[in-house]
């Protein structure tokens, strides 16, 4: 019996979202022979992106762009969305551990009556089976889940599974028309971003983040110089956020965002288990600290005891160097 698989495509300030390639790469490590590929795009003014997803995907790409989806919604997204799955009579759903994937994903599983499996780091399929990675314990442990019987929505944590590579044959763009059936209960007025912007902390290949020995906001500005220079993003610590010196946004932690770069740079942060557990998965930790003595040391691949406001902008003169 062949199957068919959906990823919900996002998009983030007018172009689509790397966990979306990711979540198309998770497909075809699931799908057999015989099954087919979807993929649902959701905005407004999306149209052009379709066609550059259409290039990762030999399948369908259906849109929906409509004013009313200009912002995420819950609602309507899930309005919109539910109106697409109705005719593709999914598999299995992919959403990328976002935000809006948080947030969608078990609505469509309690819609699909479906199991779901979130936060994936990783997937063996042997062909009769699936298996899926997952951290469990804020970090500390990995699960491997496998469900029973469809229909499945997963999610995937960003920055773990490659991303798709281009499809031989570019997929169908299938426009949906999309009539707000709903009154909303809630509409967006305005989005107000209250980070940089530039690259997004959870899919950032490399964080430089900084903690309570920054000592003020304008102490972040060395990190941000560092994380320039890689092509990163910038981070916190709740000890900095708590501080007034950076935004909730770029706290990194339980209760914050979780990221997995290739390189984490940690400055002026002591290593609580709670922070830990938004970071402890980086491919490689350099810690900068003055007490050498602090918890973050024991987890870091790199240690460099010192001042940071010495040793990042000796740091940023080298990458300078090596990398503009
Ligand atoms: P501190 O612990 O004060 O460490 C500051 C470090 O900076 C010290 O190690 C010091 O040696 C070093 N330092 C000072 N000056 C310099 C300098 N000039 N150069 C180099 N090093 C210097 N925390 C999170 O981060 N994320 C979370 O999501 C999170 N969730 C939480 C949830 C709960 C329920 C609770 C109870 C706590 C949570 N916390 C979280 C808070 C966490 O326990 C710590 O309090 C917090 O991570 C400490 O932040 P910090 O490392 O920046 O500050």
């Amino acid at each position: 019996m062949s199957h068919a698989y959906v990823v919900v495509a996002e998009v983030r300030a007018g172009a689509l979202r790397q966990v979306t390639l990711e979540a198309l790469h998770a497909v075809s490590l699931l799908k057999e022979e015989g099954d087919s590929a979807a993929a649902v795009l959701i905005g407004s003014q999306i149209t052009p992106l379709a066609s550059e997803l259409a290039e990762y995907l030999d399948g369908e790409v259906h849109v929906l762009d409509h004013p009313a989806l200009e912002n995420y919604n819950a609602e309507a997204y899930f309005e919109a969305l539910t109106q697409v799955l109705g005719t593709l009579n999914p598999h299995t759903v992919v959403f990328g551990h976002t935000a809006i994937g948080r947030d969608l994903a078990p609505m469509v599983a309690a819609h699909l009556n479906a199991g779901q499996i979130s936060d994936i780091t990783a997937i063996q399929n042997t062909g009769t089976t699936a298996s899926f990675t997952r951290p469990i314990y804020a970090g500390k442990a990995f699960e491997q889940k496998q469900f029973t019987d469809g229909p499945r929505v997963i999610t995937i944590r960003p920055n773990n599974i490659p991303t798709a590579a281009k499809a031989a044959n570019p997929a169908t763009i299938v426009e949906t028309e999309y009539s707000p059936a709903v009154d909303l209960k809630s509409v967006i007025k305005d989005v107000v971003r209250k980070t940089s912007g530039k690259v997004d902390l959870t899919e950032a290949k490399f964080v430089v983040s900084g903690g309570r020995g920054v000592k003020s906001a304008e102490g972040f500005k060395p990190l941000e110089e560092l994380a320039d220079v890689l092509g990163g993003a910038v981070g916190a610590s709740r000890g900095a956020c708590d501080a007034g010196y950076c935004d909730y946004a770029m706290q990194i932690g339980q209760t914050g965002k979780v990221v997995t770069p290739e390189i984490y740079i940690a400055c002026g942060i002591s290593g609580a288990i709670q922070h830990l557990a938004g970071m402890s998965q980086s491919r490689v930790i350099i810690a900068i600290n003055k007490d050498p003595e602090a918890p973050i040391f024991k987890v870091a691949d790199y240690g460099i005891v010192g001042d940071l406001f010495e040793v990042v902008p000796l740091l940023t003169k080298e990458f300078r160097e090596i990398l503009v």
